[in-house]
């Protein structure tokens, strides 16, 4: 069986000495480490994270960053100063209300998120996890056709490539360009991070059945500087309990069909949001994403999502021991 590379996510302190006992732990079981970076730290923690992203190093881990909530664009439990200062580049949904989270189209934005980038390669990290990035959608929006971004910015934009106005509902021509525009934006910062000397990982939703999402699957793995693609099938989320090893199998199988030659492919595992006695899952789970082939595994998150509200298992204790058991036996330490 390929034995693939093994992760955890880890936020939400930012004393060094706590993190460096934690790191520790972490770098028993993984290879590899994903800070997540908010805009928070970009404010305030620059100092402490520069220390944690040391001892990372010191004990052996590859440095993962996260633009954890960044814009309202990517996912994560953070808000977001920069739409607070740039109130005028927000997206807005074709019902004319705006959509909080930053335009793609938006200079500005893009330009805050290669300053983002700058800030994670001096401080040490070594590969940019670009975590769910997404326009602003909501699904009962998306049935009835109402979509974003149809700015200003995205108003001329389309108006130059196609010589009419976006209309006030979802077509062919809009779903279109709302995938060019994501495209576009992930092609700009990822080949920054690129010229930085960083690697690219990119995780969608683990979400099918709907064509424009799976065109926009399909376009995003091709981005010419992803180095690793990835998604996060968990089992258990909103719409009941699905069989752990079938569900990541079938993502991983799905992963390592899109993915080019020599791409890697990631698969997330579920080590939050678990109800107690569920916790041998994780352990299916992953060996089954093991032995579909994946090249890296991860999980989210570290001490089983004991932290957040919306990822807090019934016994986080237990889920961190069954997920770092599973990694040890799998890696053989
Ligand atoms: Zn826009």
């Amino acid at each position: 069986m390929n034995i693939p590379k093994f992760g955890v996510s880890y936020f939400g302190n930012r004393f060094p000495g706590h993190a460096h006992r934690d790191l520790v732990v972490i770098s028993q079981c993984c290879d590899y480490v994903v800070h997540t970076v908010s805009e928070t730290d970009l404010h305030h923690h620059k100092g402490a994270l520069g220390k944690i992203f040391h001892e990372s190093r010191k004990v052996g881990l590859e440095i993962w960053a996260d633009p954890w909530g960044l814009g309202g664009v990517f996912g994560g439990e953070s808000f977001s100063r920069f739409l607070l200062d740039h109130p005028d580049q927000w997206q807005r949904y074709s019902d004319g209300r705006p959509a909080p989270a930053a335009c793609l189209n938006s200079r500005r934005f893009r330009d805050y998120v290669k300053e983002w980038i700058g800030v994670v390669a001096d401080l040490g990290a070594q590969v940019i996890f670009w975590d769910e990035p997404h326009q602003s959608f909501t699904w009962t929006l998306e049935w009835e056709g109402v979509y974003s971004c149809v700015c200003s910015r995205c108003q001329d934009l389309f108006r130059e490539a196609t010589g009419g106005s976006l209309p006030a509902r979802l077509g062919p021509e809009v779903l279109d360009f709302r995938r060019k525009t994501i495209k576009g934006f992930l092609e700009e910062v990822m080949a920054y991070a690129r010229k930085k000397g960083l690697k690219n990982t990119l995780c969608l939703y683990a979400f099918e059945g709907y064509h424009p999402y799976e065109e926009l699957w399909n376009d995003l793995a091709s981005l010419p500087d992803l180095d690793i693609f990835g998604c996060d099938p968990y089992w258990r989320w909103n719409r009941g309990a699905k069989d752990p090893s079938d569900h990541v199998r079938h993502f991983a199988e799905k992963l390592l069909r899109t993915a080019r030659p020599g791409q890697g492919s990631q698969l997330w595992i579920q080590a939050m949001r678990l109800p107690s006695g569920a916790e041998g899952e994780i352990g299916w789970a992953v060996r089954a994403a093991a032995e579909a082939g994946v090249t890296h595994v991860a999980a989210w998150s570290f001490d089983g999502g004991a932290l957040l509200d919306s990822a807090l298992s019934e016994n986080p204790a237990r889920v961190w021991a069954e997920t770092s058991k599973v990694f040890s036996i799998l890696k053989g330490t």
